[in-house]
């Protein structure tokens, strides 16, 4: 009989359906049967554990959205606390698939017309191919909207694109980029599927990240880089589409905010029933329970609100402005969440072998990343009044 684990203090695992309890059952034991073992080590080496990437893939959690790729049929929260559950193992291997299945997977699933989607997806579901998303550039981050400087120019059949990306995930061993462009034509962002090995592309990795050290994050620079027009999204016309990956992938991200803030959570809890000072276990001290409780409040008040986004999405009536909610307020309650696990476990609380350390650190790239805590609350500001205060 399946039950949730006991950090879903109000059980939310049980709307998921039986089949969807089953391989969540299945994958939370592998991740901490054969990942958690190893991921601060790669943490420390600040290196990608390129082995899980086959079993990742045999879960099938690299295309569980989309028609041509899924296992079976599923709901955006079984989806939800696939990322939930990875996070709560490591938050880097949960951006490491959000970025295949979520921005990738998702550009190519919203913007590729039908020929493009059978193509490409199927390639990117067995893990054939692994994927980067090129959206932020060195002068364009939270005003990527309009700010883009990376160019494409049509010539004949082809499109040549020149300017530069940085911060890109997984880029520094992608097969695939997905290149987001202005176009020289309309003014408009189009989206290009560009070969890794096509000449006058190049990606150099980010040394020395704080955060997420296990993702690799790359600056890529796009010197005449030539592709056809059948590698542009066909479906993209504008920024609109650029948007509505986001929108599904900022879901996902305040899914693996929970799952983080639970991952510091319950290493907290386990080493107050395990630490002693004054005679007893600090988990029988007042002042750390109050810790613990308030941690427990912020996960179950933000799981509350990760389903609802979630079913929203099924229901066919989430907007931009649900999800920047969801990104915004969970990812604020995680910031809180590990410090007092951090705080929780004194000295001990800053040494990575005791696991809490690395939530910390990896809350703060997810904090920034898809969208800033500011952005979100923009987009939700301009909803609720009806007035865009971005600039
Ligand atoms: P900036 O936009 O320069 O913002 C700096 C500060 O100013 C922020 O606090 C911001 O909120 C604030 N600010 C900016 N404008 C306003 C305003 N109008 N009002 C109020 N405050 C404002 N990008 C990709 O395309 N693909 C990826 O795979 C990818 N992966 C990433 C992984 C990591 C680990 C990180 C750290 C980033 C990644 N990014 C990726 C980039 C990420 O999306 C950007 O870092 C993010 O959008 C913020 O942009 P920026 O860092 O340029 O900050």
């Amino acid at each position: 009989t399946f039950s949730p684990i006991p950090s879903d203090f109000y059980g939310y695992e049980n709307l998921l359906a039986d089949r969807e309890k089953a391989v969540l059952t299945e994958l939370r034991h592998y991740l901490e049967t054969e990942v958690r073992p190893i991921v601060n080590d790669y943490w420390a080496r600040g290196e990608f554990p390129r082995e899980i990437i086959p079993r990742l893939a045999e879960f099938g959690l690299f295309g569980l959205p989309w028609e041509e790729t899924r296992p079976f049929e599923n709901s955006a929260v079984f989806r939800g606390w696939i990322a939930l559950e990875l996070a709560r193992v490591d938050a880097s291997v949960a951006t490491f698939v959000g970025v295949q299945n979520g921005l990738v997977m998702g550009a190519i699933g919203v913007g590729g017309n039908p020929a493009q989607r059978a193509e490409w997806l199927p390639r990117l579901a067995s893990g054939e191919l692994i994927g980067a998303f090129g959206l932020t550039e060195p002068l364009s981050g939270s005003d990527s909207a309009q700010g883009l400087r990376t160019v494409a120019t049509r010539d004949g059949d082809d499109w040549i694109l020149n300017g530069s990306k940085r911060w890109i995930g997984n880029a520094t061993f992608s097969d695939i980029t997905i290149i987001w462009a202005k176009s020289a034509e309309d003014g408009q962002v189009k989206g290009f599927i560009v070969p890794t090995d096509t000449p006058g592309y190049s990606a150099t990795k980010i040394e020395n990240k704080q955060s997420l050290r296990i993702v690799q994050n790359a600056d890529i620079t796009l010197e005449n880089v030539r592709v056809p027009e059948a590698n542009r999204l066909q479906q993209v016309h504008s920024f609109r589409e650029t948007a509505a990956v986001l929108r599904l992938t900022r879901a996902e991200v305040a899914w693996a905010a929970v799952g983080n803030s639970i991952g510091a959570y319950e290493a907290a809890l386990k080493y107050a029933g395990e630490r002693i000072q004054f005679g007893k276990e600090i988990a029988s001290h007042q002042l750390v329970q109050d810790l613990l409780v308030k941690s427990i409040g912020n996960i179950t008040a933000s799981i509350g609100m990760v389903v609802r986004v979630s079913q929203m999405l099924d229901e066919g009536i989430q907007r931009d402005e649900h999800a920047s909610l969801a990104k915004a307020y969970t990812t604020s309650r995680m910031r809180e969440t590990v410090a007092w696990a951090r705080e929780s476990m004194g000295g001990n609380g800053i040494v990575l072998d005791y696991d809490v350390a690395r939530f910390f650190a990896d809350a703060e790239a997810m904090y920034s990343y898809e969208g800033t805590r500011e952005m979100n609350t923009l987009i939700v500001g301009r909803a609720i009044t009806g007035k865009a205060a971005f600039v």
